[in-house]
C-alpha cells in the first residue's frame, strides 16, 4: 500500500526537546546552536504588530500575501508578479520539487548540502545525484556541471551552503549559469544572504533578467529572526513563477505569518544590527580557532562547519555542558551564538575535540 520511493526516506526526526534533554543531563540552560535560528530573535515591531492584529480567526488568509509582496517589490526592485511565497523554503522546495520532477528525472545537487533538495527529489520519484563539495567545502561546480545530462529537470545551488558555510562568488556563477543548458532549472538558494559579508557574492537578482530557469530563494527563518511563523519566498521570471504557483496550496501562508514578515520588514535596523552582532562573535570565533589550529571552514553565515574526528562524540559531551549543536559526516555545526555563550562553548568545545579522538589535519 506504500508509495516504493518512499521506501528509503525516514520521516525527519527532532530528537528530543529542550526540556527533556535538560531532564537527562540535569541542566539549568541548554543554549540551542543547532538549527541557525537568529539568537537575537525577532525586532520587537513584530510583537507589536502581532498584538495589534485583528485576529480574524474564522477567514481565510490573503492568499497573495499582498502586503509583503509589495513591500518586497519595492524594496528590491523586482515586479510584484515574480515573487511566490510559502511555508518556509522548506515549502517552496517541495513545491518546486513537484512542478518540475517526475520518475525518469534527477536533479543535481552538492553533499554536504541542505537535505530537502535530496528527499523531495526521491519523493517525486527523481534520482538525486549529489555531487561532493571540494576539500574546501565549496560546491563542485565543475563536477556538477558534469552530472548535468538528458534526463536533469533542476540545479540546486545553497549559496551559501548549509552546513559548510562557504560561498560561491559572482564569477562563478556566472560561468556555470552560462554552460547549463536553458531547460534545466537552476536553484539558488539564498536562506543566509543577509548574513554575507563578502564582496565578490553573486547579485543572484540580476541574472534573472537573461536567465528565465534561475529561481532564488529568501526566507524569514534566520536573518529576520521568523522561523516559527513559516514564511518564506522565491523570485524568478514570472512565467516560471506562474508554473511553480499551479500547486501552491492557495493559503499556504497564515495571516499572522503575513503580519509578522511585513513587520519585520519595517525594521531592517534589528536585522542589519543582528548580523553585524555575528560577525563580531564569528571574528572571535575564528580568532579562538586559528589560535588552536583547529580546522573549519571559512563562513558566510551565522554558522560555523568544524572539522572533528568523531563528530556525534563531541556533540554529545557539548551536550552533556548545555550546548546543542548539530554533528554530520567528518564535523560539526554549530549556530554562532551570543558573545558569552560562544565563548563559553568554545573552551568546551576545546576539550571535547581533544578529548574525542586526535584533530584531523586540514
Ligand atoms: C533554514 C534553511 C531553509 C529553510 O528555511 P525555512 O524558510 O525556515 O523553511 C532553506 N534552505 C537552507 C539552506 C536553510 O538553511
Amino acid at each position: 500500500m506504500f508509495k516504493e520511493n518512499l521506501a528509503n526516506l525516514r520521516a525527519y526526526s527532532p530528537g528530543p526537546s529542550v526540556e527533556e534533554i535538560k531532564r537527562t543531563y540535569g541542566l539549568k540552560r541548554l543554549v540551542k546552536l543547532d538549527s541557525n535560528e537568529n539568537v537575537y530573535g525577532a525586532s520587537p515591531k513584530v510583537g507589536e504588530a502581532i498584538a495589534q492584529a485583528a485576529l480574524l480567526p474564522a477567514l481565510y488568509p490573503d492568499c497573495r500575501d499582498q502586503d509583503v509582496r509589495s513591500e518586497l517589490s519595492w524594496m528590491l526592485n523586482v515586479r510584484e508578479e515574480q515573487f511566490l511565497f510559502g511555508s518556509g523554503l522548506d515549502e517552496i522546495i517541495v513545491l518546486i520539487s513537484r512542478t518540475f520532477l517526475a520518475s525518469g528525472d534527477n536533479i543535481v545537487m552538492a553533499w554536504p548540502t541542505f537535505y530537502e533538495y535530496y528527499c523531495h527529489a526521491q519523493i517525486e520519484g527523481a534520482e538525486p545525484k549529489k555531487v561532493p563539495c571540494d576539500a574546501d567545502g565549496r560546491h563542485d561546480l565543475s563536477g556538477m556541471l558534469a552530472a548535468v545530462d538528458e534526463a536533469t529537470k533542476v540545479v540546486w545551488i545553497c549559496n551559501p551552503n548549509n552546513p559548510t558555510g562557504t560561498y560561491i562568488n559572482d564569477r562563478e556563477l556566472a560561468d556555470f549559469v552560462e554552460k547549463v543548458p536553458e531547460d534545466v532549472v537552476i536553484v539558488l538558494d539564498e536562506a543566509y544572504i543577509d548574513f554575507v559579508t563578502a564582496g565578490d557574492f553573486p547579485r543572484s537578482l540580476d541574472l534573472l533578467k537573461d536567465h528565465p530557469n534561475i529561481v532564488v530563494l529568501r526566507t524569514f527563518s534566520k536573518s529576520f529572526g521568523l522561523a516559527s511563523f513559516r514564511i518564506g519566498y522565491a523570485i524568478g521570471q514570472s512565467r516560471l513563477i506562474d508554473e511553480i504557483d499551479k500547486v501552491r496550496p492557495p493559503f499556504n501562508n497564515p495571516r499572522l505569518s503575513q503580519v509578522a514578515a511585513f513587520a519585520a520588514l519595517q525594521d531592517i535596523d534589528f536585522m542589519k544590527d543582528c548580523t553585524r552582532k555575528n560577525q563580531e562573535v564569528l571574528a572571535m570565533t575564528t580568532a579562538f580557532l586559528d589560535d588552536r589550529k583547529i580546522p573549519y571552514y571559512p563562513t558566510q553565515t551565522n554558522f560555523i562547519y568544524i572539522k572533528a574526528g568523531d563528530p556525534k562524540g563531541v556533540a554529545e559531551q557539548c551536550k552533556k555542558k548545555g550546548f546543542l549543536i548539530n554533528p554530520f559526516q567528518d564535523g560539526v555545526r554549530i549556530t554562532i551564538g551570543k558573545m558569552d555563550d560562544m565563548k563559553e562553548l568554545l573552551a568546551v568545545l576545546e576539550t571535547a575535540l581533544s578529548e574525542t579522538s586526535s584533530k584531523p589535519s586540514i
